[in-house]
């Protein structure tokens, strides 16, 4: 039910978008068709529609869809951008799950940059490569890996993202407790800035402090501050072996006071997740296949390393399982057997996404020391107004993932979802924690922007973007409101 009208989703209506489509069509579309090619330019409205949404609850009508094949064409369409002063959302899979490639202004073009998706450069000796930004994780990663590499930042969402989508969220994924994120992996960019002007920036030297850190201000900026043409990112030799150990427990609240023990006691895991009960359900339920023991909650975690060392590490990490409350421990010493866990790990939310009508993906991340309370708030929110939340997520890294589900066709039901979104936020905030540990603002959690930041930043987060972008051509509406923007705010509830 993705495509229903909604209170806190956007308004751009169809009556405004045939408005603009019909303004487009003598003027920015044949010269969109010259640079890019005819085939490559969608604006049939059923073309729009599809690209009116992605992996948020959110949707918006962009007025047309091109399709870019190198910089040389992104400059370009930039610079028409210019001259029409249309606005423009580079897209890679529209994976994302804050409405980061939804049109907040009707006048918006969505610039697909996915089928950009060759290997530039393989630097083996400084273990580095390059690549266009549509190039899809999953793909990267099985490139690399006959050279003995991967590359470490690893969203569940592997099989569709790209690295130009990953690089603008700063995505994480299961083994960011010890690797760290995206940001960690970029070395330098190659960058269409608001104007059309192309850039490089970073450089191969592993230690670079020569002027401002721009590589890092680009990554995770979310399309606001320029288009990445080419990411160069670092490899990292794979391990020997990387094994994984289960405990289950009576309850999240137990499972979460494990994982932080786990990190206190220096294991050093290369992936520490949690699923609560009714997430593992409903991958029990998805697969068909597994089955996991009665219990509130697992934590799974995996070292990485040389075998003997590991095997070592992981039978002291079973008596910490135990030391800590556990039901029940499994210990996985094989390759398939360990990929059978994370492949389950990274159903949850499709399975999930099965159970009802509507599932919204949440990702507040607090301090560690607060893990084991969110989840008692995520139970507080939940009984509070009535709508179930199944919990997974990244529990080293104190990142979780409450997915709320829903109907959203009965109004009293959006209403309580909606009530519930706002809740679970201001918990996080309220545990020194945030709304968003990887997934980022779009336009999706715009409201909260104020509520985590000084005035003064907010301020100095305008100013950003304005030396960047004067004209806000680039994803305008997101991470800062324009004005008149209606975005979903705690009005939509009362
Ligand atoms: C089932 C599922 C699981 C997920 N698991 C994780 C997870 O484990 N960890 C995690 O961090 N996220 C996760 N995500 C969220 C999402 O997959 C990631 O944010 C992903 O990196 C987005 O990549 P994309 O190619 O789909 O980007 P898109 O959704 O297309 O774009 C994301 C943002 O990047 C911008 N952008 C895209 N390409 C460029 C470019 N070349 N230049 C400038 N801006 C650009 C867009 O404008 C937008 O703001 C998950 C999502 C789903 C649906």
């Amino acid at each position: 039910m993705r495509g229903s009208p909604r209170k806190g989703g956007l308004k751009i209506t169809l009556e405004e978008l045939m408005e603009h489509k019909l303004d487009w069509e003598g003027t920015i579309i044949p010269e969109l068709k010259e640079i890019v090619g005819e085939e490559n330019v969608l604006n049939h409205v059923i073309d729009l529609y599809v690209y009116s949404r992605d992996a948020s609850i959110d949707t918006g009508w962009p007025a047309a869809v091109a399709f870019a094949h190198n910089t040389e064409e992104v400059s370009k369409v930039v610079k028409l951008a210019n001259k029409y002063e249309f606005s423009i959302i580079p897209r890679g899979a529209g994976s994302n799950v804050c409405g980061g490639v939804i049109p907040a202004k009707p006048d918006c073009l969505i610039l697909v940059v996915a089928r950009m998706n060759k290997v530039v450069d393989l630097d083996l000796e400084n273990f580095l490569i390059t690549v266009e930004p549509g190039m899809v994780c999953l793909d990267l990663n099985n490139y690399i890996e006959p050279y003995g590499f991967y590359f470490v930042p690893d969203p569940a969402s592997d099989k569709t993202a790209t690295i130009g989508g990953m690089v603008n969220n700063n995505s994480g994924g299961i083994r960011a407790v010890k690797y760290g994120v995206t940001e960690q992996w970029v070395m330098g960019l190659e960058v269409v800035l608001a104007d059309g002007t192309v850039v490089h920036i970073g450089n191969k030297a592993i230690k670079y402090v020569c002027g401002y850190d721009l590589v890092s201000l680009f990554v995770g900026s979310e399309g606001t501050l320029g288009i990445i043409t080419k990411a160069m990112l670092k490899m990292q030799p794979l391990p020997e072996v990387r094994l994984v150990a289960s405990g289950y427990f009576d309850t999240a609240f137990a499972a979460g006071k494990c994982v932080r023990e786990i990190i206190r006691r220096g294991f050093d895991p290369s992936g520490t997740e949690i699923m609560d009960y009714k997430t593992l359900k409903a991958v029990e339920e998805y697969s068909g296949k597994v089955k996991f023991p009665e219990c509130g909650a697992v934590v799974v975690v995996e070292l990485d390393g040389n075998r003997e060392d590991v095997e070592m590490r992981l039978d002291r990490l079973e008596l910490v399982f135990k030391e800590m409350g556990a039901l029940q421990t499994e210990v996985a010493r094989d390759a398939e057997t360990c990929e059978q866990v994370w492949a389950a790990r990274k159903a949850a939310f499709p399975a999930l996404t099965l159970r009802r009508p509507t599932a919204r993906m949440e990702d507040v991340s607090v301090p560690l020391e607060n893990l084991p309370v969110m989840f008692q708030k995520i139970d507080e929110v939940s009984k509070k107004n009535g709508i179930e939340i199944a919990t997974f997520g990244h529990a080293g890294d104190g990142n979780l993932h409450p997915i709320l589900l829903w109907d959203e066709r009965d109004p009293d039901q959006h209403r309580r979802a909606l009530q519930t979104l706002i809740d679970l936020w201001h918990a996080a905030v309220n545990l020194e924690g945030t709304v968003t540990g990887e997934h980022g603002i779009g336009v999706s959690k715009l409201m909260m922007m104020p509520v985590e930041h000084e005035a003064a930043v907010l301020e100095l987060t305008k100013k950003i973007k304005q030396a960047f972008d004067p004209k806000n051509i680039l994803c305008p509406g997101h991470v800062i409101p324009i004005p008149g923007q209606k975005f979903f705010t705690e009005e939509d509830v009362s």
